[in-house]
């Protein structure tokens, strides 16, 4: 199998000025004339990013301008980061995916809500020698750009790890990609309870699904929804500060970001579901955050002809 810069090569790209950053390797644009090169190409994925004109796409879409075309990949899961493999071995297959709907509360948010957001009831049997156990999943899909590339289970009994589908690439889904409405000021958290926790509250938000899964793919859907800004909102630790850096250096080139941070043990969902009145001493969340955001959304949903 040929690599990503391998086929590019083939098919002309000139690589004569090109140096690398990381895993990301800059030639001359194609899409506009230059001297010094700012074409930003993922050397695993070929996912680019122009710094000067703003271009940027899938591995495919630049073989295309190339007049070439892209070799089918096979590129690996980095899901493994975010799940235990063991544990995940031993739920999958979902055999029988019995779904139905949503008749629970969960976290505090109501059915309907939850019904609203694309959940379904998932009933997971799962095999355990020769024995069958059921285990009660919020089932959520993941659509991106109207095709419904997996889903995400956390469970409906607090403790137990949430499942995916099985060749879900984190690196390549948002959660609630697209409910998110262009031009909007967009909030990225972690995970599945913090985004519904969000939604409920108004906000406009996608999660990650995972500190290790940002990539330049997730930043090329980010570009395409046009935000306003983007405030990134993952957990209160380490990780979560770590992932917030990172995603910020790379956001910040190209929009108006900003981290909120959270108390130390605190993610949007557990931060409003243990104090809704978001009340940390002198750090008091519901006013200094919330409520603008909320309002600032809700001007922006008004705005947006239906
Ligand atoms: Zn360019």
């Amino acid at each position: 199998m040929r690599t990503v810069i391998e086929q590019l090569k083939q098919a002309g790209l000139d690589f004569s000025d090109s140096r690398e950053n990381g895993r990301n390797v800059f030639v001359k644009c194609v899409f506009h004339q230059e001297k010094t090169p700012s074409l930003s190409i993922d050397k695993e994925n070929g996912v680019y990013h122009c710094f000067g004109c703003k271009a940027g796409g899938s591995f495919e879409s630049l073989m295309t301008k190339l007049g070439a075309e892209a070799d089918p990949t096979d590129r690996p899961s980095d899901i493994d980061r975010y799940l235990d493999t063991r544990s995940e071995r031993r739920l999958q297959p979902p055999t029988e995916m019995l779904l139905g709907p949503v008749e629970f509360e969960w976290r505090g948010l109501g059915p309907e809500f939850l019904t609203e957001c694309g959940c379904r009831h998932w009933k997971q049997v799962i095999e355990r020698g020769m024995s069958i156990e059921f285990v009660d999943r919020l089932w959520i899909p993941i659509r991106i750009r109207g095709v419904q590339v997996g889903y995400t289970a956390p469970s409906v009994i607090r403790g137990l790890r949430p499942t995916h589908s099985e060749n879900l690439r984190s690196k390549d889904v948002l959660l609630g990609y697209d409910l998110v409405v262009p031009g909007c000021e967009l909030v990225v958290c972690e995970g599945p309870a913090d985004w519904l926790r969000l939604r409920s509250l108004g906000v406009m938000a996608t999660a990650i699904l995972g500190t290790g899964s940002w990539s330049p793919y997730k930043l090329s859907l980010l570009i395409a929804k046009a935000p306003q800004k983007v405030i990134l909102m993952m957990d209160g630790d380490e990780a979560g500060r770590k992932a917030a850096q990172a995603i910020h250096k790379d956001v910040n080139r190209i929009m108006d970001v900003s981290i909120y941070e959270l108390p130390e043990g605190k993610d949007p969902d557990n931060a409003y579901l243990i104090d809704p009145k978001g009340d940390y001493g002198s750090d008091n969340i519901n006013e200094a955050f919330w409520n603008p955001l909320i309002e600032q959304v809700n001007q922006i949903r008004e705005s947006v002809p239906v």
